[in-house]
């Protein structure tokens, strides 16, 4: 089945043009033309949110939740299109497309389960004291209620699992709200095919059509406006440092500001224990390795700073990563932007004082290859921009003079999505040290692991302080995150007649 876009935005069920183009940028096969995105457009899709939102945000959670199934069901039935389109814009691979698509098909069938069960709605009840001295107590009630449109900003490295009928998608429908995406433009296409997938969701489902629209992008207009309409209540994102950052402080500007939830990155510190580099440092290096070269780097979970302690297990861990590393072949990157950010990143890190080239490549145009570079903990520590995120396959081995200068280096961190541990028994008087810091850093703290895995499922947290993400209090990944698009409300002394289904059962 092979797919060829039409380019249009979807606005509330309907498939909309523009006279205005730009062209898509695949790794490979035919440029499409998509339909520019405008502040019109943004417009029309967040007044047709906010519409649906009166009914959709009523609807029962057993029919939201049959909405969400269905997306799935027809996200499969076009399976093979969406991984031939998704394929050729962004270069991954078509097994881990399907292993992607996979993971889409299951979260929003774990939100369908999730929100069926109903204990994300917090309900507390204190019942009435009328006779209570000196005064009586009211009968109060709390319950989470969906909070209005939410606008959603796909998310390049993770075409589907992150983006259009994504995480941050699945949440906030499962939680009674519309979404607005922002397409991104390294992959309309597949965009395009998964909000067709949405539609007929919304069509079986009888689903008010405002519940869902796609505005492609082309400008940087079109997700400024979204973020600043008045009728979006909160932002999902995941993208970089600088434009999560632009966009948050454009939320926060507004004339009623917004959460804005932003995953913006991570170098996920690894921490290597004397005594598991004494026992496995060979073993060690190479799976390091072989996580950081996965998917070209591009994770926001790749552990991009391994720290060691001074010493021959210290060698021998950086030459197994080394070999590991330069048996990794070149890599198509996700966009020409990625690519050239990625070459720019590590040539920094490279002209950095103190910093020893252990691997360096070239990078051809959109291709990136493995960089290994090395660097004592007090230079690390001197300089804030080794501790800056480069997104592709590149190292950093630092390196303490002892336990105490790494406990420094795990202080000095800003914040992360995940933080690890490799360690025998033997470490565990260490590992008792760095715990308390490392749970102040990361989100996700791991012992014997590589982070890149993000399991989707009601234990997972995917944030972390800032820069991690704009929230410390969210997880853009797992059932939890669907408390990103509900707030509180307190029901005080009120009939049942005025309660919300949804309070009684
Ligand atoms: P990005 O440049 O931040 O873009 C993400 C989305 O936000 C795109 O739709 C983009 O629209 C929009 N956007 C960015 N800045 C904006 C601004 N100032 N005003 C309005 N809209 C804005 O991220 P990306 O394209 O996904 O990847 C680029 C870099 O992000 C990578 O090199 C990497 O460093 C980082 N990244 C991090 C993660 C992570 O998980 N932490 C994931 C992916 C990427 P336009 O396309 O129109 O600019």
């Amino acid at each position: 089945m092979t797919f060829a876009p039409h380019g249009k935005h979807l606005i509330a069920g309907t498939w909309t043009g523009t006279e205005q183009t730009f062209l898509s940028e695949p790794a490979h096969g035919p440029a499409h033309a998509f339909s520019l995105g405008t502040p019109e457009l943004v417009d029309q899709a967040a007044r047709a949110a906010e519409e649906a939102f009166w009914t959709y945000s009523t609807t029962t959670r057993a029919a939201r939740a049959g909405f969400l199934e269905a997306i799935a069901d027809e996200i499969e039935a076009r399976g093979e299109a969406i991984t031939q389109i998704g394929t050729q814009e962004t270069g991954l691979p078509e097994a881990r497309l399907n292993g992607e698509r996979g993971r889409t098909t299951g979260q929003l069938r774990l939100f369908a389960d999730h929100i069926r069960k109903g204990d994300y709605l917090d309900r507390r009840h204190d019942a009435a004291l009328p006779d209570r001295q000196p005064l009586p107590r009211p009968d109060l009630r709390l319950m989470q209620r969906p909070i209005g449109p939410v606008a959603v900003f796909g998310a390049s490295n993770f075409p589907l699992a992150f983006s259009t009928a994504g995480g941050d998608t699945a949440a906030a429908l499962a939680a009674g709200c519309p979404v607005v995406v922002k397409g991104h433009d390294a992959h309309p296409g597949t965009g395009e095919i998964v909000a067709e997938a949405i539609l007929a969701a919304i069509v079986s489902c009888g689903m008010p059509q405002g519940v869902f629209s796609l505005v492609q992008g082309g400008t940087r207009e079109v997700g400024q406006a979204l973020v600043q309409h008045p009728l979006i209540k909160a932002v999902g994102f995941t993208g970089s440092l600088a434009g999560g950052r632009a966009l948050f402080d454009l939320c926060a500007q507004r004339p009623e500001p917004i959460p804005f939830f932003g995953e913006l990155g991570s170098v996920n510190p690894m921490f290597m224990l004397p005594q598991a580099i004494a026992a496995r440092a060979g073993e060690l290096g190479q799976g390091w390795a072989g996580s950081l070269a996965m998917g070209a780097g591009q994770f926001c979970t790749n552990p991009g700073i391994a720290v060691v302690i001074d010493g021959a297990g210290a060698d021998a861990f950086a030459e197994a990563a080394r070999e590991g590393l330069s048996q990794t072949g070149a890599q198509v990157m996700l966009t020409d932007g990625i690519a050239a950010a990625y070459a720019k990143g590590a040539a920094r890190m490279g002209a950095q004082a103190g910093v020893r080239g252990l691997l360096t490549s070239m990078c051809d145009r959109r291709e990136a290859r493995p960089f290994l570079f090395k660097v004592s903990a007090r230079d690390w520590m001197d300089n804030r921009v080794l501790g800056e995120e480069v997104f592709g396959p590149l190292g950093l081995v630092v390196v303490a003079n002892d336990e105490e200068e790494m406990v420094q280096v795990a202080l000095s961190f800003e914040g992360q999505l995940t933080a690890t541990l490799h360690m025998d028994d033997a470490d565990v008087a260490l590992a008792r040290r760095l715990m308390p810091v490392l749970e102040r850093k990361a989100g996700r703290v791991l012992a014997n692991g590589f982070p890149t895995g993000v399991e989707v499922c009601d234990a997972m947290v995917h944030g972390g302080p800032y820069p991690a993400s704009t929230n410390f209090g969210a997880t853009s990944v797992g059932t939890l995150s669907i408390r990103r698009f509900l707030r509180p409300v307190c029901y005080q002394n009120m009939p049942a007649a005025l309660l919300p289904d949804d309070a009684a059962s």
